[in-house]
């Protein structure tokens, strides 16, 4: 999912369409030589081994990461499901983010939406 949600700036890929590496029966094409930006990449599945398994991005249509770069903890949903990051489960651990201080962020494509810590949400441009 990371290979098609994300936008891939090394790669000049956008968010959303599938990396043109990635092949469905045997993963990366280009596995040995991939940019360090998918070497490094681990989303909070990978890292939080307390989280509910309906937080796997592929179940739940959301990948949950840190931004390095804006420092934003962002929910950053699967192409086919934009609104993934409205799931009740997701959105209470958003809002929970929130109110530990974080800025949270969750993107489509896009689109982008914040959460507050007070529950609500806004589009962001
Ligand atoms: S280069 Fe490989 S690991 Fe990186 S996004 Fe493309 S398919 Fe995924």
């Amino acid at each position: 999912m990371c290979c098609s949600a994300l936008e891939i700036a090394e790669l000049k890929k956008p968010a959303g369409p599938l990396c043109k590496n990635c092949r469905h029966a045997s993963g990366c094409a280009i596995y040995d030589d991939r940019p360090q930006v998918c070497r490094d990449f681990e989303c909070e599945w990978l890292t939080r081994r307390d989280l509910s398994r309906r937080f796997r991005p592929d179940l739940a249509g959301v990948i949950l990461m840190e931004d390095a770069d804006s420092d934003e903890y962002r929910a950053v949903c699967a192409p086919e499901k934009p609104m993934a990051w409205r799931q009740p489960q997701i959105f209470a651990h958003l809002v929970a983010a929130a109110k530990s201080g974080r800025v949270v962020v969750a993107k489509a494509g896009l689109m982008s939406w914040r959460i507050h810590a007070s529950g609500a949400w806004s589009v962001t441009v």
